[in-house]
């Protein structure tokens, strides 16, 4: 990846030097997952110094260490590697509905590709699918026979440079980005003049909207709205021809043309009020608080994500979560981590979740569809999520409803 060339405390939205830390945590775990009885077991942390800038309202890091951003994603675990039936058809329509605005057997990049699922599905449709990905979890065999070619590289690679595809596809990566200008531009010099290409993050508006405190986490340097990624898209030259609504508006998907560049400032001014918004987040985390210390008897997590890592980081010094659970068949002998220490991660069986007081859904975007696994294998306790309004109503049955963990 390029150096950033910006400082990091400049607004890479607007460019103002003035913002205001909303939220913050000490002790951040900088993985969600990692192999387990690693001898520096005291590092893999880093801060959160969450701030909204003064001037577009643009949340981001403050205290990312921008040197470390290597080694972070080449390192360690592979995650979001799709483990249910939902998310595996969640992947496939992904693949679709890129696939609907291309031509017959595209050229195809992704930039980022994770295990590389969103590629294998793609590759059966295309000539050729290149991906770009640094983690070194990741093993090239994997994809012998399957039209897909791993570069295990940061982006852009060398090998690729000068080569233009018909698709440029790159999900869940932009927000880890110091120095998103750069990249972009990268981005956009891969694409064909009559290309599309297809950007998807997490989006900074369903945040401010639900106040989710487990959506800050360590990786994830930027936080973008809508209006603010549309307008960096135009900078780098894309014409945005379509954006998507993902996972009922926790992420957002644009759909991109090649376009001119236009040099363009931010035309609304920040919408929001830093203060309250800091303080709304304060109150959530309060209740987060005062919900676990209620709970009498061994709590469990279900999902080894981001969200569980966000929640280590922010409750673990008062709460001893006895375990955590994940289908996720490669994460045997791997743990997730807080300031308190290490927890195996094991998968799900009924007579562990019989021994837990409570389980806290982490993979709450999954919620419904974990909360009834757990019912289906006899577990009765009180059963939360970590999604931020909405529940009501997400319960499997009567008998074993959901509860956010942080909603009033
Ligand atoms: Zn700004």
């Amino acid at each position: 990846m390029n150096r950033p060339a910006a400082t990091p405390h400049r607004c890479v939205v607007c460019g103002s030097g003035d913002a205001m830390t909303i939220w913050s945590v000490a002790h951040a775990p900088m993985h969600a997952v990692r192999p387990a009885g690693m001898t520096d077991a005291a590092g893999g942390f880093g801060r959160l110094d969450i701030a909204a800038c003064r001037s577009c309202g643009h949340l981001s890091n403050r205290a990312f260490d921008i040197d470390a951003a290597d080694e972070l994603y080449g390192a360690l675990v592979l995650t979001n590697e799709p483990v249910s039936p939902g998310m595996i058809a969640a992947v496939d329509e992904t693949a679709a509905l890129i696939m609907r605005y291309l031509k017959p057997d595209p050229t195809v990049l992704e930039v980022g590709g994770g295990g590389g699922a969103l590629s294998l599905a793609m590759a059966r449709r295309s000539a050729r699918v290149d991906l770009v990905e640094p983690s070194r979890a990741l093993q090239p065999e994997r994809f012998a026979g399957t039209g897909v070619t791993l570069h295990r590289a940061m982006f852009p690679v060398p090998a690729l440079a000068g080569r233009r595809f018909d698709a440029v596809v790159c999900r869940q990566v932009i927000e880890h980005v110091p120095d998103p200008a750069p990249f972009l531009a990268a981005l956009r010099a891969s694409l064909a003049d009559d290309g599309v290409a297809y950007i998807e993050l997490p989006s900074a508006d369903d945040i401010l909207r639900r106040h989710s405190i487990v959506d800050f986490h360590y990786p994830h340097v930027h936080y973008y709205r809508r209006a603010e990624m549309e307008l960096l898209l135009t900078r780098a030259g894309f014409g945005v021809a379509e954006v998507f609504d993902i996972k009922q508006g926790h992420d957002m998907g644009f759909l991109l043309r090649a376009a001119e560049p236009q040099s363009r400032q931010i035309r609304t001014p920040s919408d929001i009020s830093a203060s309250e918004f800091a303080a709304a987040l304060a109150e959530r985390r309060a209740r987060g608080a005062r919900r676990l210390a209620a709970i009498d008897g061994l709590i469990a997590l279900y999902g080894a994500n981001a969200y569980a890592q966000a929640l280590l980081g922010l409750y673990q010094d008062s709460t001893p979560f006895a375990a955590v659970f994940d289908d996720t068949a490669s994460y045997a002998g791997r743990c997730v981590y807080g300031p308190a220490g290490e927890i195996a991660i094991e998968p799900p069986r009924g007579e562990r979740l019989a021994g837990m007081a409570a389980i806290v859904i982490a993979a709450y975007l999954h919620d419904v569809e974990i909360a009834r696994k757990i019912a289906a294998m006899g577990f009765r306790g009180p059963v939360y999520t970590l999604r931020a309004h909405d529940v009501k109503g997400l319960g499997p049955d009567a008998a074993s409803p959901i509860a956010s963990l942080f909603d009033p």
